[in-house]
């Protein structure tokens, strides 16, 4: 379980989160919408502490980290290794074939074994649908593909929670529902997951939680259904711009 509580971050004086409270479940799919600036991106970089939070605490499992707090190297790798986080450009090594770009993690940061890195990309890049592509390099890949393999490779690192931060934004519509249906298949396999996406569709059939940002704060924390007939004004207005 991820807790986090009163969560602060401040750029040059501009107050981006303010007093978050959020409680990740493991196994839950939640999906965070807002407007552009409202602080999503900020939030799950703060999660994965590629931002430094300013006051509040984040606690996973038992772990409890209260901030202001500088950790070592050691504890911020031990930390990072709850999550991994999959961004809108897949930053896959040009240099190595899909499955080698898979295996990295594994060999390089965790020293597992070769053959048993192998055999559980293989494993992830058939959950991607991708076993035709193992030993393609990236370039050869259209970008929803590129997407997929980045998911597995942070997959592979076997974190808790999986991060996105609008995984398909770069991706052509068709390209997108490819990368989301993999993203909804891994929710039904119970992984968990935190998705910062403008996709509505996939928030409704997917999310078995929404938390709505406004200007770094949270304004809604419940159930799709429940968001999605919401009639809070600020909400519907929201809603209506993907109409
Ligand atoms: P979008 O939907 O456009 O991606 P967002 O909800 O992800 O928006 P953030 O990227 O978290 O929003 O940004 C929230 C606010 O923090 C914005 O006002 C932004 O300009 C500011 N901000 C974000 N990162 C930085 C930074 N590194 N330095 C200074 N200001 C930043
Ligand atoms: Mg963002």
């Amino acid at each position: 379980m991820l807790t986090i509580e009163k969560l602060n971050k401040n750029f040059n004086g501009n107050q981006v989160l303010k007093a978050i409270d959020l409680t990740f479940e493991p196994g839950e799919t939640t999906v965070i919408l807002g407007s552009s600036g409202s602080g999503k991106s900020t939030l799950l970089r703060s999660i994965d502490l590629l931002e430094t939070p300013d006051s509040g605490t984040i606690t996973i499992d038992q772990d409890k980290l209260s901030f202001p707090q500088n950790l070592s190297f050691r504890q911020l790798k031990e930390y990072r290794g709850h999550f991994s986080i999959v961004f809108q450009a897949y930053n896959l090594f040009p240099h190595l074939t899909v499955i080698q770009n898979v295996m990295e993690g594994p060999t390089q940061v965790k020293k597992i074994p070769k053959d048993q890195a192998r055999k559980q990309a293989e494993i992830l890049l058939e959950k991607v649908g991708l076993s035709d592509k193992a030993l393609e390099r990236p370039k050869q890949l259209s970008g929803g593909q590129m997407q997929r393999v980045a998911i597995a490779r942070a997959l592979a690192m076997e974190p808790e929670f999986m991060l996105y931060d609008e995984p398909t934004s770069a991706l052509d519509p068709e390209l997108a529902q490819e990368v989301l249906q993999v993203i909804k298949e891994l929710a039904e396999a119970g992984n968990g997951q935190i998705v910062v996406t403008h996709h509505l569709e996939f928030a409704r059939k997917v999310a078995d939680r929404i938390v709505f940002l406004e200007d770094g704060k949270v304004t809604f924390d419940g159930s799709s259904q429940a968001f999605f007939e919401s009639d809070n004004p600020r909400i519907q207005r929201y809603l209506q711009q993907f109409l």
